[in-house]
């Protein structure tokens, strides 16, 4: 008789075993994302299904811990002008992730990582952290998954500064790693922009990996033509596979040092 895998995707788990993992201590992560149009040749689920997948890869390789129903809907206003954005407001996303997160403190979890894969709910994501202390004394973690790794991405990526931003070389190369079915290579084209000013605020941001210093509203249907802010044209399997494994053994180092706080 061969032995089953470890059980970690909470939902498909029964409650006696979601008791055994909470008296053993186990990490929560609850991936969230967002369903938003990322130019024409992505999936609009590319954010909450890169974040799942390293989520569960990391929890495959602890054994340690839980990875939570995935969170999929975020706050994407500025994609709504493209077909295919499904956003909830922001009043909305915190209260669901609060509720969550109540939710996992209820049931004794007190190691909780949000793990987020959309750029939007950011601001957002640290809000629910900051708030969790307040209301709970407790230390909650919350990331976005490329800067987990962001020195190692700098030494993988091939686009220069800008190349980076959305359904770009970073997710594009993901995408191609985890799902190369549902990547429509023929739509791939690069769509960069040079800011107009010193800050950069033509358009808010530089690179994924280089926020820029101000923040600036903006809509990607004014301010792109296909709703990719980057390079997707230098994007590839080898540079998603050495993204997602940076990635995941960074997450895996970050939970044992959140395990032992
Ligand atoms: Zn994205």
């Amino acid at each position: 008789m061969t032995e089953n895998p470890p059980k970690f995707l909470w939902n498909e788990m029964n409650r006696l075993e979601i008791e055994r993992a909470q008296k053993a201590g186990y990490v929560v992560i609850i991936p969230v994302g967002s369903i938003e149009q990322h130019g024409p040749h992505l999936p609009v689920d590319t954010d909450i299904h890169s974040s799942l997948e390293i989520a569960k890869r990391a929890a495959l390789k602890r054994g340690d811990v839980l990875v939570c129903p995935p969170v999929w809907f975020g706050y994407s206003p500025h994609h709504m002008g493209f077909h295919g954005t499904l956003t909830i407001r922001l009043e909305t996303f915190l209260d669901l992730l609060k509720d969550i997160c109540d939710s996992l403190y209820h049931h004794g979890f007190k190691k909780i990582l949000i793990l987020n894969g959309h750029g939007g709910n950011r601001a957002l994501i640290n809000l629910v952290v900051n708030d969790f202390m307040r209301t709970h004394r407790t230390k909650i973690l919350a990331a976005s998954y490329w800067d987990l790794a962001a020195d190692e991405i700098r030494a993988i990526r091939k686009s220069e500064p800008g190349g980076m931003g959305h359904a770009c070389e970073l997710e594009t190369s993901v995408q191609l790693y985890l799902r190369p079915n549902l990547v429509d290579t023929s739509q791939i084209s690069k769509e960069t922009w040079t800011p107009k000013s010193r800050f950069g605020i033509s358009y808010g941001i530089k690179d994924l990996l280089d926020s820029g210093s101000v923040t600036i509203g903006f809509d990607f249907a004014e301010s792109t033509s296909k709703g990719i802010m980057g390079d997707p044209t230098v994007a590839s399997v080898d540079t998603g596979e050495k993204i997602v494994a940076a990635v995941v053994d960074r997450l895996v180092d970050l939970l044992e040092e959140y395990k032992q706080l």
